[in-house]
């Protein structure tokens, strides 16, 4: 396994990989989430590419950019045993060089959901996934479930500015209790571990009453804002019932529908989403 940090050392082994290459970019500290793509970008590709790169851009003033958990050596080990060829480990100098003043933004979706609660978080995103892909210049890019919003934000990146990528969405990893794996839930103490169940738990409820024949978005929303609150460690930051496609809000009848939440469990902000009515886990 090649490990690089510059350009100029990325694209001398990236020139050795056989095509199609899977890549899958990550902010480190990993976990069965993140192995789940890199075992998914294995099966379909000859070869596959990681990156590690906890990016500043997409982290506001006041988020945890500082205390981001990371451990690189445990990570490499990690990708090491999964047999990956390319680790790219970038500093901050060579994904954004001094005097930087180019943006990637994709527009109406990165308004809502995530992105009317964390401003600037999605043009961050797509501009560090950007560089990333002119580096590792892959056939397809792996990307989780989890990030629901982020995953969309992408798929409309890679259409509109015509990047030859395959964007491959995979399902959301979720430990024995159901709580979606994260690098974030480092940050939960024992009796907020416990808690942070309840994200889960609001999801399996909507869909249940969906499943029973539930229809009503606003019946949804309130099922798992009812769940939410009857947690004494959560506080609930936003439910929604979304179109899958548009990512709007959806007022009257959901034949389908995007569920999502943001909830803080203790000071730990945690995301999850579950897709009722498509047929499938992921986009
Ligand atoms: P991150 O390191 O948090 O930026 O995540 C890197 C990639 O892993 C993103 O595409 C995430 O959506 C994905 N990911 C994170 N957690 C999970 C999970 N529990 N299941 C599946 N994919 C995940």
């Amino acid at each position: 396994m090649k490990v690089v940090t510059t350009l100029e050392e990325l694209w001398e082994a990236r020139q050795a990989l056989p095509n199609p290459l899977g890549f899958v970019p990550t902010m480190g500290y990993l976990h069965d989430g993140h192995l789940s793509l890199v075992r998914c970008a294995k099966r379909d590709n000859a070869s596959v590419a990681v990156s590690i790169f906890v990016n500043p851009t997409q982290f506001g003033p006041n988020e945890d950019l500082e205390s981001y958990p990371r451990d690189l050596a445990r990570d490499l080990a990690m990708l090491e045993a999964e047999g990956v060829d390319l680790v790219w480990t970038p500093t901050a100098e060579v994904m954004y060089p001094p005097g930087s003043q180019t943006w990637v933004e994709v527009e109406k979706i990165t308004k809502v959901l995530e992105g009317a609660r964390r401003p600037g978080h999605f043009r961050g995103v797509t501009t560090v996934v950007a560089k990333l892909f002119n580096g590792v210049q892959p056939q397809r890019a792996y990307f989780g479930q989890k990030d629901a919003q982020q995953a969309r934000v992408i798929q409309r990146m890679a259409q509109d500015l015509t990047y030859p990528i395959e964007i491959v969405v995979c399902p959301i990893r979720r430990e024995p209790d159901g709580l979606a794996m994260s690098s974030r839930n480092t940050y939960l103490n024992p009796a907020e571990r416990q808690a942070a169940t309840v994200l889960y738990r609001a999801l399996s409820a909507a869909k249940a009453a969906f499943q029973a024949g539930e229809r009503d978005a606003n019946a949804l929303r309130k099922i798992m804002e009812d769940t939410i609150n009857a947690e004494p460690l959560a506080r609930l930051q936003y439910v929604s019932c979304a179109d899958p496609d548009t990512l709007e809000e959806i007022h009257g009848k959901a034949e389908k529908a995007l569920l999502s939440m943001a909830v803080y469990v203790g000071k730990t902000r945690l995301i999850d989403n579950m897709l009722l009515g498509t047929g499938k886990e992921t986009f």
